[in-house]
This record gives structure tokens, sequence and C-alpha cells, in this order.
């Protein structure tokens, strides 16, 4: 079970007053957990079967703006609802809130019970059956960093997000000391998250001053993902209660580190062996692990929109901040897009390196199956593996650089319309459009400072 809190189990702690709030959350477009708090005794006497959310939850932006165009919502149909059918398999305590509980929600519609085409955690279960079905358990890790800053986020909006006072005042990579300052939140971090269920392997600093990173241990890729949003929100939230703030953004600052969030993956078969591990192999690679890297590789530009979905995500692509810059395999090189981990291991695995921390892990990791499904289906073959420093290698597969140049590659991806359907690519489409006409419409500081006076 991917929570650690059983109905039963749950009933039990109402009783006893132990919990008197259960938060039911969907996922929605941005990643964000989106739901209601519910008295616990009215969710264990039934609230449990479902609730409901209008459907504009599918179709708004990160301002939760009623964004014109969508096919599945708008005011031309009256945004109505959609089903929140609770998943009691991933009930669990949020420890750093009092009395609570937590449990995530399947988006279904209204009239049919299906699960909504376009919702993550639909489209992600989707790639998850057909890897099954294929023979193979996708496990994934996502890795998280983020940057602390000293001020509660009231007080940096306040400031109008002028006065960003990082946790620390260097660069606190590996870090002992200087993570020990950090210590009364960090530790908190760790063992909430932990007692919430999530196996949490480390934290530790990051390369730029008041940057952290946190690892769980992978899992199948619907748990990962359910970790990773819980992660995050839990990160947020106890940095909250004790004055401080943290940025997910993959970009917060163009003169700083960006934030990434690095997936591991592996293929699994169904009673529990390495698929990707082969002891004969000079990498330790078997054939279906370099097929499924193969197809990565092939489709990574038409799926880079699912891995950096802002136009400010395209901003951490930069070189020689551990960033990559360049679609390509190569072993334990952290240049590379593509990095294999775990060399001659049975944990020989591909880390994808190019998903910054502001991803929607559910579609980040959809899309790196769907491709390396295709791969695997296809036996496409393996291209050489690069050595050395791809950010100075001219000529080889470049990553997207901007989100217009990634958008037209989705637009036009035959393997994602064919593994996610016509619906979940335009959905998806016209949000990074939406994202690109709304950067384009607005004046920036940037140019203020620039053009005022001089222009
Ligand atoms: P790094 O040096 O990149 O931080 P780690 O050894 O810390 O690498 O592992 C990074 C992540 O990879 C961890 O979250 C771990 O659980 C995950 N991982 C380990 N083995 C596998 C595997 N076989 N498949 C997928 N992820 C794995």
């Amino acid at each position: 079970m991917p929570g650690n809190l059983t109905f039963d189990a749950l009933k039990e702690a109402v009783d006893r007053g132990e919990i008197d709030t259960v938060l039911v959350a969907s996922v929605d477009m941005q990643g964000r957990l989106m739901g209601k708090r519910f008295h616990a005794a009215f969710f264990v006497n039934g609230g449990w079967k479902e609730t409901h959310c209008c459907n504009y939850l599918l179709a708004v932006d990160m301002e939760m703006n009623t964004v014109p165009g969508y096919k599945s919502a708008g005011w031309e149909k009256g945004y109505g609802d959609y089903v929140m059918k609770p998943d009691l398999a991933t009930l669990r305590p949020l420890p750093w809130l009092p009395g609570t509980a937590l449990c995530l929600a399947d988006l279904l519609d209204h009239h049919t019970q299906e699960e909504v085409a376009v919702s993550p955690r639909a489209i992600l279960k989707r790639q998850v059956a057909r890897a099954r079905a294929m023979g193979f358990d996708p496990m994934m890790a996502t890795e998280l960093e983020f940057y602390i800053f000293e001020n509660a986020y009231e007080q940096l909006r306040d400031d109008g997000f002028g006065n960003l006072r990082p946790i620390s005042a260097y660069n606190e990579d590996y870090h002992i000391f200087q993570t020990t300052k950090e210590e009364s939140l960090m530790r908190d971090v760790r063992n909430h998250l932990y007692k919430a269920g999530i196996p949490i392997e480390n934290t530790k600093g990051e390369a730029d001053s008041g940057q952290h990173e946190v690892n769980y241990r992978y899992s199948d890729a619907l748990d990962t993902a359910d970790n990773h949003v819980i992660v995050k929100q839990g990160v947020k939230e106890i940095a909250h209660l004790k004055g401080k703030s943290v940025t997910f953004m993959a970009k917060y600052d163009h003169r700083k580190a960006g934030s990434s969030s690095h997936v591991h993956q592996s293929l699994w078969t169904l009673d529990g062996k390495p698929a990707f591990y082969d002891h004969d192999d000079p990498h330790g690679m078997s054939a279906t692990m370099k097929h499924f890297l193969a197809g990565q590789l092939a489709h990574a530009q038409e799926i880079t929109a699912f891995l950096a979905p802002y136009v400010n995500s395209y901003k951490r692509f930069c070189i020689g901040l551990f960033a990559p810059t360049k679609a390509v395999w190569s072993a334990d090189n952290r240049t590379a897009g593509f990095r294999i981990c775990g060399e001659h291991t049975k944990a020989v695995r591909v880390e994808c390196r190019i998903p910054g921390s502001d991803v929607n892990p559910y579609l980040c990791c959809a899309a790196l199956l769907a491709a390396g499904l295709a791969g695997i289906e296809q036996k496409l073959e393996l291209e050489p593996e690069m050595k050395g420093d791809m950010y100075n290698t001219a000529g080889i597969r470049e990553i997207p650089r901007t989100l217009r140049d990634a958008a037209d590659r989705l637009l036009a991806s035959d393997m994602l319309r064919k593994a996610f359907g016509d619906e979940v690519v335009d959905h998806y489409h016209h949000a990074a459009q939406w994202e690109i006409s709304e950067t384009d419409r607005v004046v920036t500081d940037f140019e203020l400072q620039r053009l005022l006076e001089r222009a």
C-alpha cells in the first residue's frame, strides 16, 4: 500500500480523537494538490465514497485564470463538476498538521464515471498499465531540489519579491556545517515526511546558497509521482510553519543554479527481476534498457514540454551549472541529458536530467515512459555513447531552448498522440501556448530596468 494508514486504522484514530481532519486532494495540471478539508467523522461515515470539484481545475493556469479554448471545460460548457474519487490506498497522516490525514483522489467524469482523460494521474496510470501489459513494472525516483529563504511567503510578496534572502550565504553542496545550521527545518522535513509514509533516503545541501535536495526511495511510477507532490506540499508547509519559504521554480535567479528534478528509471519484470541488467554487457545494460533509452533519445524533444512546462523552465538549461543542454546519453556524466547510473549492477538505470523541480511528476514520468516503451516496441537501436563535456560538443541533439520550440514539437508528436491520445496532447499544447502568450504579453522588471530611461 502506497500510503501508511488503512481505512480501519483511520476510523480508530478518528474514534480516539487523534484525527479530526481529512484532506481530499487531486492533482492539477501544474502538479498542485487541490481539494477540500473534511471533518474526519464525515469522511469515515461516507464522505470517503466521493466528493466533487469544478471541472475548471484541469483548465486553469497558475493564477486560476479561466483559460479560454480548452475542449474539456469552459464557460460555453458551464464549468460543471468532476467526481473526486478518494484512492484509499494513498491514506496517510500528515504529522506536521495537527490531527490531519491526507487522501489523494482520482478525477472522474460526472456522467460516465470514467477517469478524466486529461487528468495527470490518469495519464500516468495508463502508461503504467501499458508497461505492465508489456511485462514490465516501471520503477522511478524523482529527486527534488529547492531554495529556502529566511522570510515567509507573505513577507516576500509584501516586498515585491525584491528581498529574497537565501538561508545560507554560500554554495552548500554536500556541506555538513552549513546544513547543520538548517537542521531545525530539514530534520522536521525528513521526519514528518517519513511518518507520512514517504520513504525518505536523505536530504543534502545543493550547489548554490540556500539550495537543498530531498531524495526518497524509488518506487513504482505512480507511487513516486504521489510521493513527489506530497513531498513538495510538505516542504512548503513545514517551511511556512517555521516562518520560512521555499521555491521549486526551475530558475528563480539567472545568476544562480536552477533547481532540478532528475528522474531515475528502471524496468523490472513482473516477478521482480531487474530487466535493465545484463551481466555480459560492458555497461551492464540489457537490450531492453538500450531500446528504452533509444526511445527516450529519439523522442526527447517531443516530450520536453512535459519535462519543462513553463517559459521559465528553459532558463535552467545553461552551460556549466549542472543542468543539461544536450539530449544525449553518457555513463556517469553530469553534462548529458541522459546519464547512466549504477553501471554493472542490478541498479543500472537511466537518470533523465532534463526535468526541473517545477515539473508535474505525473506528466513527466508518463511522457518518459511513453517514449521509452515506444523504443522497446520498435526495438530502436541505441546510438553510440557520448563522452566528455557535452556542453561544449557541437552538432549533437539539443534540448529545445524555448517552450515555443518544445510546444511545436509536442503538437507534431505522433508518438505522444498514439500513447496519450489527441485529446491529451492538444490539451497540454494549449496549456503551453497559454503560458507563452501570457509571458509574451507582460512587461518585466528586466525590460523596465533596461529600457525605461535609455530606450
Ligand atoms: P545520485 O548520486 O544521483 O544522487 P543516488 O544513489 O542517491 O544517486 O540515487 C538517486 C535515486 O535513484 C534515489 O532516489 C534512489 O532511490 C533511486 N534509485 C536507485 N536504484 C534505482 C533503480 N533501480 N531504479 C530507479 N531508481 C533507483
